[in-house]
């Protein structure tokens, strides 16, 4: 069983050259009674959180209380999608499409079934790693929950042709927002406003004054911001929020790798704005899973929502993939295919 592992802790951007492939040998049957369910992984997530899991101890004392931390040698635990190959669990059967907890190699076995999901097959495997995994509660769970939306808001996306943000982006616009989002090159910003009907985008990195740029794509203000970035970009849209707008505080991928700057917006705006500043947890948003899914399908079956997905082939590229993440590499759902559906 080929797995792919870190061989030191990542305290910087990570490199390709800290992790390597290994392989043990693993017996493809189950013990009858154990509950045990072996699944021969198809599609791997590539997650940014997961960098913060593989830091140091000192640098990650912060993440660690908020989810497990991975040590050095250890297979990298993942969301996935697969096909079982074996089972002792009543819930499962051979050849039953998964999704859920895996991780980054050929084989996981899942204990207990509370970690894996059955999934139909009328949707292609890889969907439900993203628009219907749970990049897609993220952002619905996010953008409906956390950000309380009223029909013609002022919507501000970071990170948005990345596998949250287009998302977020498309959903606001289905609800009747007005949407802007901001990405990392010419080829995205594009996409954006062409394929996936934001009513606009533009290239952070080509912009010198972050806080003017959004005055220009905002003249009368932003009343949702949808953070995936953390940084200067946080502190720019906290100077253009509207009174009692709202930010969800999604993610901070720019404060990751250690080589930004953390995020110090300004707090007398947020007092006198009567700013909602909100971090979430997709987990925290399981409530709404049911309603997420039913309108996700319906919008996919009317083709009335892009699924956007960036897929590699072959676990041997994992490493790749995953540090991609960190210089904008991908576009959309980040994933790699282990085996052929
Ligand atoms: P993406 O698909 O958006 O991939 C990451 C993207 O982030 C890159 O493509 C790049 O796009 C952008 N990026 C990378 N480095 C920087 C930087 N220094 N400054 C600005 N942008 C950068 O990933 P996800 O959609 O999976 O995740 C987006 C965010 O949401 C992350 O912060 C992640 O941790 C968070 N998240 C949170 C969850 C939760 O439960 N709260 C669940 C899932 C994700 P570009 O070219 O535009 O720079």
């Amino acid at each position: 069983n080929k797995y792919v592992t870190t061989k030191n802790h990542i305290d910087g951007a990570p490199k390709e050259s800290d992790f390597e492939l290994q392989s043990t040998i693993l017996a493809l049957s189950v013990e009858p009674g154990s509950n045990d369910v072996i699944v021969k992984n198809l599609y791997v997530s590539i997650d940014p959180y997961q960098l913060n899991r593989m830091k140091s101890y000192s640098s990650s004392q912060k993440a660690i209380n908020l989810s497990t931390r991975h040590s050095p040698g250890q297979v990298i635990d993942a969301y996935g999608a697969g096909k079982v190959v074996a089972s002792a669990n009543p819930g499962f059967e051979k050849d039953d499409l998964v999704v859920g907890m895996i991780g980054w190699e050929e084989y996981s076995v899942v204990r207990g079934s509370s970690m894996l999901k059955k999934v139909a097959k009328e949707f292609p495997l890889s969907y439900h790693v993203g628009i219907l995994g749970f990049s897609g509660l993220t952002a619905y769970g996010g953008f409906y929950n956390v950000c309380k939306p009223q029909k013609g808001e002022k919507v501000f996306v970071s990170a948005a042709s990345g596998s949250v943000g287009n998302l977020v982006g498309q959903f606001a616009k289905l609800f009747g927002c007005y949407v802007v989002g901001c990405a990392g090159s010419k080829q995205k910003v594009d996409l954006l406003k062409d394929k996936l009907g934001f009513d606009d985008a533009f290239n952070y990195k080509e912009e010198s004054d972050l806080k003017s740029a959004l005055k220009r794509y905002f003249p009368n203000g932003i009343d949702i911001y949808f953070d995936n970035v953390g940084g200067e970009m946080l502190e720019a849209a906290v100077d253009n929020m509207n009174i009692s707008g709202r930010v969800a505080v999604c993610g901070v991928i720019s404060e990751y790798t250690g080589t930004g700057r953390r995020s110090a917006p300004d707090m007398l705006d947020v007092v006198y704005k009567r700013l909602t500043i909100q971090g979430f947890l997709a987990a925290d948003h399981m409530c709404v899973y049911t309603d997420f899914i039913s309108l996700t399908s319906d919008h996919l079956r009317h083709g009335t929502i892009h699924p956007l997905e960036d897929i590699s082939q072959g676990i041997e590229n994992i490493p790749m993939a995953f540090a991609g993440l960190f210089h904008g590499d991908n576009i959309g759902k980040k994933m790699v295919q282990i085996a052929e559906d």
